[in-house]
């Protein structure tokens, strides 16, 4: 029984891949920022990937509180310059991949990319601080049929999404790592480090370097 629904789960698997290869079209649904407050839905070109990169067709995009201010002030100064493709949070199967990418990326494959992917040779990416990477590259475009996704971030912060989670809490990654690196700075300086925490907790603030 239990290789019977082993077979129909890989059959089902490369069934899935042949259809998005398929289907993958010239033009896309997409929300485009222009400005504050100022976000349109448009038919713009399905993005071309370069060797180092992958396609994404977005299953599902969340919306965060970063999202809601970039929406309201109509820019972020170091993840998004209108007029631009918004949003960063997703989960989706890869549509198509560039040349070069790792063959473990396989078309049809369920996957999150985080938003960003630091560097790895600035000062603070050598010394374990990624947040706080002098070249961190940022990635938007989520709110759409289908996300591009830069070969650094696909190097760095593309993961593979179990079949025991679902899209609504595989979407979620991004915000749960800003939580867990919050508390995890938050426990490493002791007793201060907690109440100051708490403190920037209940006035909205957040961590330099999350978004
Ligand atoms: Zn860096």
């Amino acid at each position: 029984m239990r290789t019977t629904t082993t077979k129909k789960t890989e059959y089902l698997g490369e069934e899935a891949a042949a259809v998005i290869r398929a289907i993958v079209p010239s033009k896309m649904t997409a929300a485009v920022l222009y400005g504050s407050e100022d976000l349109r839905i448009e038919k713009i070109d399905v993005p071309s990937v370069a060797a180092d990169e992958v396609l994404l067709r977005v299953r599902l995009a969340l919306t965060d509180g970063t999202d809601l201010k970039v929406w309201q002030r109509g820019y972020h100064a170091r993840m998004i310059q209108p007029p631009a493709v918004f949003g960063h949070e997703v989960v989706g199967e890869i549509a198509s991949v560039g040349k070069r990418v790792d063959a473990r990326w396989r078309i049809g494959l369920r996957v999150v990319a985080a938003n960003s992917a630091p560097c790895l040779r600035c000062y603070h990416c050598r010394r374990a601080q990624e947040n706080l990477c002098e070249d961190l590259l940022f990635n938007n475009g989520a709110y759409a049929e289908y996300l591009r996704i830069p070969g650094r971030i696909v190097m760095e912060n593309m993961l593979e999404v179990p079949h025991s989670v679902d899209d609504g809490s595989a979407a979620l990654v991004e915000p749960l790592a800003c939580v867990l690196g919050f508390t995890r700075s938050c426990a490493a300086f002791g007793r201060d480090g907690y109440h100051q925490c708490q403190r920037r907790c209940r006035s909205g603030g957040r961590r330099e370097g999350t978004h």
